[in-house]
Parts: structure tokens; C-alpha cells; sequence
């Protein structure tokens, strides 16, 4: 079967290696010159004045929402085509989600539907770059200025990407980043990060995830414990030169899939914003026959998933709140049309030439 090739067969394994060594001989495990050189890098690449590194994505929410004064009842509003963790971090903290349905083309957060959702109690807007793509900051960060909302940015599938040039975090209140091992900047392990440009907020969020320690003895703030790993910032900074490279090989990956299946059966793909930087975290591709197409690729070993088969307010965690809420006719159509075809920097063209000739041909036969 072919296999998602993370970094085994790419040219920095044995840079990691090397730097997971090094990093180990220090006997330096907690917060310690790996996180914090990887901080500053993480920021540089961001253009932002602060990163924060804590333990993983769902924690990066959390952490900023605390970081920022979300609290338990605010209404924080996220799309309802996602993966669930934005939602849960929301509901961790005791907030309450509100869902928003996403465009048609782009699958993104709908911004049009955005303003209809606001209440007195709505606190904060968290949109998701989902597939590598960023929602319209500048549009949004109108929306938010105009009800003095906080924006906080789902980063975790958009490492390196940029709408109008600028990257996450311009135009919001801070950015949370995953760094699971499968995101197009991902650690060997489980791995997080927030980026700000605003000194409070990184303060506060360095003591968040510190136990809300001011000291050794002293805990000031309610945290949690959910530091960055030192070894995951050493495999993270070996890793970062490479993720342009990185980036750019998704892309000619995305624009092959997008040329040669284009007007194939009734395929459909992610509409790209005019002055996207899209990274292509995944491939995702619509179609009415998804199930049967799925079946059918793994009949020929090619392995193909679903991101994501159920919307947010179905989630069984998420029912009880998102009562009343919807109906979400875009999102829905989503989950029942997508699927991800196999997308990863090492991907040979002979592997890809695979997966589009077992595409064209199920069309050929149910068409
Ligand atoms: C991966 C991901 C997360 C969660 O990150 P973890 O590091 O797994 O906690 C959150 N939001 C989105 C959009 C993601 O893709």
C-alpha cells in the first residue's frame, strides 16, 4: 500500500537525528535553548514580534483564548466544516460555540454569514485555514474592528501560507499553530505554538502554559502544563529551512492533481481566493460518488481519507450546545463529497501518475 511518507526518505532525517542527539546531550529536557531559539525563528518566519511554544494545536487555542480573556460563556464562532479540535478547545475553556457555514467554493468560513451570528455575548472569532488555504484576514479583521471582537487564527494547516502577501497572525489578535507530525511543518511528537504581536498576551501565555507560574514557587494564573518539547523544538528547527521547499513541492503536487483531473467525472476542487498563497496541507477533491471512488482506490492500493465526514455541530460532544444552530446545508455537503487524495512533499510523480490514472479510470467506468 503507499504509504503517507512523512521524513524518512526526504534529505534532513539525519539532520534531526543529529539535532535530536545534540539536543539530548544537553540533559536539558523542559523549556529549555531549543524552545526558545525555536520561538524566535518561528516568529521570524511569521513576521510576528512573539511565538510561544506549548505542548500541541488544541492547547495553542486554548492558551490564547485564556492568554486573551475568553471566558466561560463567551460565544466564540468557528466554522462547522472542521476538524474538531478548534470546537473543543473552545469548549474546554467552558465557552460556548457558535457555528458558522462555510463558501461553497473555497470551503472556508463563510465571512457573509459571519455578522448574523453576533450576540452581546459573542467574544471572539476563530477562523480555520483549512487545507492550507487562509480565510480573507483583512475581511475578517474588518468584521471583528467593527463588533470589538477578538480574532484568533487556526494555523495548524497553513504553515507558511499567506493571503495578500501576509501571513497569519497580521491581522488578528494571535495565530495557534499544530505542529503534529502530518502538518506541513511537523514535529516527531505532539507540538504547538501561538504567535502575537502583542507583549500582554505573549506574557500571559508563556505563564499559561507554565502552570501560571510568575516563579518557581509562585502560580499566579489558573494554567495548564503544556510546554513546547525540547526535543520537538530541536527536530522543528532542523526541520524549518526545509519547509519552503517543502511547501513548494505540495504545490506542484496540487497543480499536476488540478490539470489532469480537471473536467474528470464530476470532480470538483478547493476554489483558490485571488492572492492566495495556498500551502496545500491536503488535496481535497468533491465529488456526488466519494464512498464508491474511496472504495475503488483502495481496491487499488491507493490509500485516500476523508477531511472530514461529519460537521462540528453532529460532533456527539457538540450537540447539546449547538442546539438551534444551523442547518449548515454547505458544510453538510462537504462532509458527504470530500476526499483527500494522497499529498505528501516526497510524493514521486510516478506515485501521483498512479493515483491520477485509478481516478480517471473509475470515471471511466461509472460515467
Ligand atoms: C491539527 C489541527 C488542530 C489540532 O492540533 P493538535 O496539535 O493535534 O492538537 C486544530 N485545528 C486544525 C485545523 C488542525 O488541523
Amino acid at each position: 500500500m503507499m504509504q503517507f511518507n512523512l521524513d524518512t526518505c526526504v534529505g534532513y532525517h539525519d539532520k534531526v537525528l543529529l539535532a535530536l542527539m545534540v539536543a539530548a546531550d544537553k540533559n536539558q529536557f523542559i523549556l529549555g535553548e531549543n524552545v526558545r531559539a525555536f520561538e524566535k525563528e518561528w516568529a521570524e518566519f511569521n513576521n510576528a514580534a512573539f511565538c510561544v511554544g506549548v505542548g500541541n494545536g488544541t492547547d495553542a487555542l486554548r492558551i490564547a483564548m485564556l492568554a486573551l480573556g475568553v471566558k466561560p460563556g463567551d460565544e466564540v464562532i468557528s466554522p462547522a466544516h472542521n476538524v474538531s479540535y478548534t470546537a473543543l478547545a473552545v469548549t474546554s475553556i467552558g465557552a460556548k460555540n457558535v457555528y458558522v457555514d462555510v463558501d461553497p467554493k473555497t470551503m472556508l468560513m463563510d465571512l457573509n454569514q459571519i455578522e448574523a451570528l453576533i450576540t452581546p455575548k459573542t467574544r471572539a472569532i476563530i477562523p480555520v485555514h483549512l487545507y492550507g488555504q487562509m480565510v480573507n484576514m483583512a475581511e475578517l479583521h474588518a468584521i471583528a474592528r467593527q463588533y470589538s471582537l477578538l480574532l484568533i487564527e487556526d494555523a495548524a494547516q497553513a504553515h507558511g501560507a499567506r493571503h495578500e502577501t501576509q501571513p497569519p497572525g497580521t491581522f488578528s489578535d494571535a495565530a495557534a499553530f499544530s505542529f503534529y507530525p502530518t502538518k506541513n511543518l511537523g514535529a516527531w511528537g505532539e507540538a504547538g505554538g501561538i504567535i502575537t504581536n502583542t507583549p500582554a498576551v505573549a506574557e500571559r501565555a508563556r505563564m499559561l502554559r507554565d502552570g501560571g507560574r510568575i516563579d518557581r514557587y509562585i502560580h499566579f494564573l489558573p494554567g495548564i502544563n503544556s510546554g513546547l518539547d525540547e526535543l520537538q523544538a530541536a527536530v522543528l528547527r532542523a526541520k524549518l529551512p526545509y519547509l519552503k521547499q517543502s511547501n513548494e513541492a505540495r504545490r506542484d503536487l496540487a497543480l499536476r492533481y488540478t490539470e489532469e483531473l480537471a473536467g474528470v467525472g464530476d470532480l470538483q476542487f478547493q476554489h483558490e481566493q485571488i492572492d492566495t498563497e495556498n500551502v496545500w496541507h491536503l488535496f481535497v477533491i468533491r465529488t456526488a460518488s466519494r464512498d464508491k471512488l474511496m472504495a475503488y482506490l483502495k481496491t487499488q492500493d491507493i490509500p485516500s481519507l476523508i477531511h472530514y465526514p461529519v460537521i462540528i455541530p453532529d460532533q456527539p460532544f457538540a450537540i447539546a450546545d449547538a442546539q438551534g444552530q444551523g442547518p449548515f446545508p454547505v458544510s453538510r455537503e462537504c462532509a458527504s463529497e470530500v476526499l483527500s487524495l494522497p499529498m505528501f512533499p516526497a510524493m514521486t510523480e510516478v506515485e501521483q501518475a498512479k493515483v491520477i490514472d485509478a481516478v480517471k479510470r473509475f470515471y471511466s467506468n461509472v460515467f
